[in-house]
């Protein structure tokens, strides 16, 4: 019988306290699935943690052999630790779980049952989010919708990072090296069979939350630049309708001082007129300039992270073809 290989990619930033935790419960899983013929890995990857998460990952490491170990220079943020996590898996499928196991490991054998059956993409879809106040949940289901409107790349709906990639939609998600990652973009515009799984997204074992609100909407602004154009689009119609207000008001102003003459007046309505446009105009320049850094950034060319050190699995070696 053959075996597949299956890497579980952990991206990790100040997770000290929950990784211990988590560890003993992927191992289980791992070890279950051997018997199914799955050859399991993890391979964590240390986003710049400044508490202790290194030491820990390293005392995993020293006491299990299937685990790999990345660290990246500096905090480059969970999708670039994503990306390295994924760069480094050179074979097998890669699943993707968060540190603090929201995305309970357990379900990992129902995402690898619907790999085996020849799904490329299978991700979890949250049905509930416990633990995690009304204003996440409320701002997330809002912005998952909104970005499903703008977005042509088809990106769904309450489902986050945890995921499993077969092969082939590995080595796609590799070719796209742009800068401004949105990976719940990027998983979507590769494209191939994909199938949800539904699950209840969990409190947080230890520690906090990465993200707080303004993260949260930098992420968001991110999302929305990287997969649509349609805030430029609308500038557009913003500039096109008050353009089309303004020549309706001037022919008016044009007809009442032929008909009425002119009597010196209307500064009121000057100082609104001028205020509005202005501020309609302000907001495409930004609206504008959104695009434009990003445009910038994508230019310089630089890599999307940097390794500081590198640990395959001694596992991985004995049993390497
Ligand atoms: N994370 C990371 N780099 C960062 C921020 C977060 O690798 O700069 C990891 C974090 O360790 C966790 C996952 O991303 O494994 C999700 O983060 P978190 O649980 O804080 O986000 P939330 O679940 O609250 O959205
Ligand atoms: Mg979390």
């Amino acid at each position: 019988m053959s075996r597949d290989l299956l890497t579980v990619v952990v991206a990790a930033f100040n997770e000290a306290d929950a990784l211990p935790a988590l560890h003993p419960r992927i191992a289980a899983v791992l070890d279950r699935l051997r018997g199914e013929g799955v050859d399991g890995r993890v391979l964590y990857v240390d986003d710049g943690s400044r508490d202790g998460t290194w030491t820990v990952l390293q005392r995993l490491a020293a006491a299990d052999p299937r685990v790999a170990l990345l660290r990246l220079s500096r905090n480059f943020g969970k999708e670039a630790a994503l990306t390295a996590g994924l760069d480094r898996v050179e074979a097998g499928a890669a699943l993707i779980l968060d540190a603090d196991a929201q995305d309970p490991p357990e379900l990992i054998p129902q995402f690898v049952a619907k790999w085996r059956e020849g799904y490329d993409d299978v991700h979890g879809t949250r049905i509930a989010r416990d633990g995690e106040g009304w204003l996440k949940r409320g701002t997330a289901h809002v912005f998952y919708r909104l970005i499903g409107r703008l977005s042509k790349t088809p990106i769904p709906e309450d489902t986050g990072d945890f995921r499993l990639l077969s092969p082939r939609a590995l080595a796609a998600l590799r070719q796209l090296r742009e800068r401004q990652r949105f990976m719940k973009g990027l998983f979507g515009w590769v494209g191939f069979e994909r199938v949800a799984i539904a699950y209840q997204r969990e409190p947080r074992i230890a520690g906090r939350s990465k993200f707080n609100f303004w993260k949260l909407w930098n992420f968001a602004l991110e999302g929305i630049t990287s997969f649509s154009t349609a805030p430029l689009r609308l500038a557009t119609y913003l500039g096109v309708l008050t353009a089309l207000l303004a020549f309706v008001y001037a022919l008016w102003i044009v007809l009442k001082a032929l008909l009425w003459g002119d009597p010196v007046a209307g500064w009121p309505t000057m100082m609104t007129v001028i205020l509005f446009l202005g501020g309609v105009q302000l907001v495409a320049l930004g609206l504008i300039g959104e695009y434009l850094g990003r445009l910038y950034m994508e230019s310089k060319q630089r890599p999307l992270y940097l390794i500081d050190a590198w640990r395959p699995a001694p596992a991985c070696a004995a049993t390497a073809p």
